[in-house]
């Protein structure tokens, strides 16, 4: 039996002319994510886009990865049988027996958008209605809150059969709402911040700062095997890495230690706005959340954002630890931000930072640096990785 995934779309209905280019950008990132699972057909047809193997494609994998496509509401698994009764039935016998068994009450809800089928949508309903009852006695009908709903869709290209619908990762397509560089650390916060902006439609740009040989190869490594998760929902990126240690020595050597961490950070900011205007980004995303350290009070926060003119986007300003958390766990990073590799900020970090800096006197300090000379020698050294890259099967 020939088996296909049916996506309905979520948000993307209600975008009025601009739904065609959210679906064109949905498709293509379908495409993108499913292709290394072999040859698939994609088409989009009454607010619904179906996929289906063209050989003999497994679905299993192919379904968890549409499970973390932005732009889904929900999705089914279907058969496809032809636009006759009987093969509807029998296929209904066959692909959902194991959902039916399982279950005691049921509906059938049915959908004709090929008008020329001969049965209207209530008569198809009541005819598998009735075939369920004769073959699987032990159910009965509830169509007020039925454990099963059995979904039959007679669409253009063939008779499609379900029962319920898998929750899709919501949502916007990635691509449609701009393009941020994301300043990611090793830590808990910063890829829950990629996944918030991505959800939103942003395409990511990951920046991280490391310092070697300060920083390990691990430490770099880890923020790789970061994004690989975050990818699995915002798509593939490439990744910059900006070597920091020569910065931070400079800073170290000619400004107050109470302010280290506040400049330093601005520098991160300056170089990521390079970087952000040098591949078409229009805002920066870091993983601030007020109140959590020293550096993320909102006069520290003022302070690190005057350093550059594009928009700053912090999705996670106002919430707990424990709410970040529980979105790490459930995009599965949290087990890999918690491995215990030096970041850039931590070799660093003075004893007595400032809480409440003074704009003022933070750019005074600054004049004993060079800082465009610090900003140019960076950027002319950043290394580039690319995650969530996969070659076609041969
Ligand atoms: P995270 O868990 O994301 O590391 P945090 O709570 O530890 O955040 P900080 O270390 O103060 O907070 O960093 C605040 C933000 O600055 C991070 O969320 C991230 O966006 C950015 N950032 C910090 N360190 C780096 C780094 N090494 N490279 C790139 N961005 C960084
Ligand atoms: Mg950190």
């Amino acid at each position: 039996m020939r088996e296909i995934i049916l996506i309905k779309l979520g948000e993307l209905v209600l975008k009025g002319l601009n739904r065609k280019s959210f679906e064109a950008s949905l498709v293509r990132n379908i495409r993108h994510r499913i292709s290394r699972f072999g040859n698939f057909d994609i088409r989009v047809s009454q607010s619904t886009i179906t996929i289906s193997p063209k050989g003999d494609e497994d679905l299993d994998e192919v379904a968890e990865k549409i499970g973390k496509i932005f732009g889904i509401a929900a999705f089914s698994r279907a058969c496809v049988a032809e636009k006759k009764m009987e093969s509807i039935l029998s296929a209904c016998g066959e692909y959902l027996s194991g959902d039916l068994n399982r279950v005691k009450t049921f509906k059938v809800e049915s959908k004709r958008s090929d008008k020329s089928f001969p049965l209207k949508s209530p008569e198809i309903s009541a005819e598998v209605g009735a075939y369920i009852m004769e073959n699987f006695p032990h159910l009965t009908v509830d169509v007020h809150n039925p454990d099963l709903v059995v979904m039959v869709e007679v669409r253009d290209f063939g008779a499609y059969l379900h029962g319920s619908s898998l929750p899709g990762a919501g949502g916007i397509p990635v691509g449609t709402g701009g393009k941020a560089a994301l300043l990611i650390s090793g830590g808990i916060d910063s890829p829950v911040a990629g996944w918030c902006m991505a959800k939103r439609g942003v395409e990511l740009v990951p920046v991280h700062f490391a310092s070697p040989p300060y920083t390990s190869e691990r430490a770099e490594q880890k923020v790789v095997d970061l994004l690989t998760k975050v990818s699995d929902y915002s798509g593939r990126m490439i990744l910059r890495v900006v070597p920091f240690a020569h910065i931070q020595e400079e800073i170290m050597a000619k400004c107050p230690e109470e302010l280290f961490t506040i400049i330093m950070r601005r520098f991160m900011m300056r170089i990521s706005e390079r970087i952000a205007v040098d591949n078409g980004c229009e805002a920066l995303i870091t993983g601030e959340s007020l109140g959590q350290v020293a550096s993320q009070t909102m006069r520290a926060i003022a302070c690190t954002e005057a350093a550059v003119d594009m928009p700053v986007f912090r999705p996670l300003i106002g919430m707990d630890k424990t709410e970040i958390i529980a979105i790490s766990r459930k995009i599965d990073t949290f087990e890999i931000s918690i491995q215990p590799f030096e970041d850039c900020c931590t070799v660093f970090t003075p004893k007595h930072p400032r809480t409440k800096p003074n704009l003022h006197f933070v750019e005074q300090a600054e004049q004993k640096l060079d800082t465009d000379a610090l900003i140019e020698e960076c950027v002319s050294q950043v290394k580039l990785v690319k995650i969530g890259y996969y070659h076609s099967p041969a």
